[in-house]
């Protein structure tokens, strides 16, 4: 285990150091070398070296077990990476608008291209040691593939705008700055959804109640919502015979909740009810 740890902390410094690296090539190679396009990129290399270090963060809180100050634990502490990750972003959009706002022409020199190559070259280590981690990186993985697709644009727009035309580099930063604001526009929509109590698919409610009917009680209601994804909390209201004791109706919510947290990984509190017409 000891072991594992210092892999992990080892992956995450080299995935940090490689991405940093990346980010830090961008920004020299923009504002040294007259790249619009490649100071664009830096600019999300920026946000997306915030957004790493937030989601590690943070999701490592998640973690905690309950305590004084988080009674049903601190799951929903991990929505702060994508919190920061949107302000991150949505800072580094603003700024490349302010960039873009002026189109006085300007020279490109033909060293940006390389370094928006070398760019490339620490982001596709970075993605490669995060794949390699495990599916614990698997969600920066994916969102770092747009870093790449972003370093390809560059390198093209920034080679071409030195060769002919600096409006070709410039066409690149908008090309770029667009798909910022259409992945700020996706993780924002994604958040609010994840954020809003959101009800699970109907098939997981299905088979609770099928799984509480198999034990022979009346399900009347079931209310579950979303914490973070695969995880749920809620009430459920059943009834009993009323001349149960309360021992045994205890007994029988007790395990209601029981076989729901092992199979499903849903947290409920059972509502136990006398059922009228089983009276007679
Ligand atoms: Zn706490």
């Amino acid at each position: 285990m000891v072991g594992e740890k210092a892999d992990y902390k080892l992956i995450l410094a080299a995935i940090l150091l490689f991405s940093g690296l990346g980010g830090a090539v961008k920004i020299v190679g923009g504002i040294l070398y007259g790249s619009r396009a490649l100071f664009v990129d830096a600019l999300t290399s920026i946000a997306n070296f915030v957004s790493i270090i937030a989601t590690v963060y943070y999701y490592r809180k998640s973690l905690l077990p309950p305590d004084l100050d988080h009674h049903y634990g601190h799951h929903r502490l991990g929505f702060g990476g994508a919190f920061t990750t949107i302000m991150a972003y949505s800072f580094a959009a603003g700024l490349s608008v302010w960039e873009l706002s002026s189109i006085e022409p300007y020279k490109v020199s033909p060293i940006a291209p390389f370094y928006a190559f070398l760019g490339f070259i620490f982001y596709a280590i970075a993605i490669f040691l995060s794949k390699r981690a495990g599916e614990y990186f698997a969600p920066y993985a994916v969102f770092t593939v747009s870093e790449l697709i972003e370093s390809v644009t560059v390198i093209a727009a920034s080679f071409l705008g030195s060769v002919y035309y600096y409006l070709i580099d410039y066409a690149g930063a908008v090309v770029i700055v667009g798909y910022l604001f259409y992945e700020l526009y996706d993780i924002a929509r994604d958040f609010i959804k994840v954020m809003s109590d959101i009800a699970p698919e109907p098939s997981l409610i299905k088979n609770i109640r099928r799984e509480i009917e198999e034990i022979g009680l009346k399900v009347i209601s079931i209310r579950l919502r979303m914490i973070r994804r695969g995880y749920y909390q809620g009430d459920i209201v059943i009834r009993v015979d009323p001349s149960m004791s309360v021992e045994e109706a205890h007994r029988v919510a007790d395990e209601v909740e029981r076989r729901l947290k092992e199979k499903y990984n849903v947290d409920v509190i059972v509502h136990v009810e006398p059922c009228v017409s089983m009276r007679s």
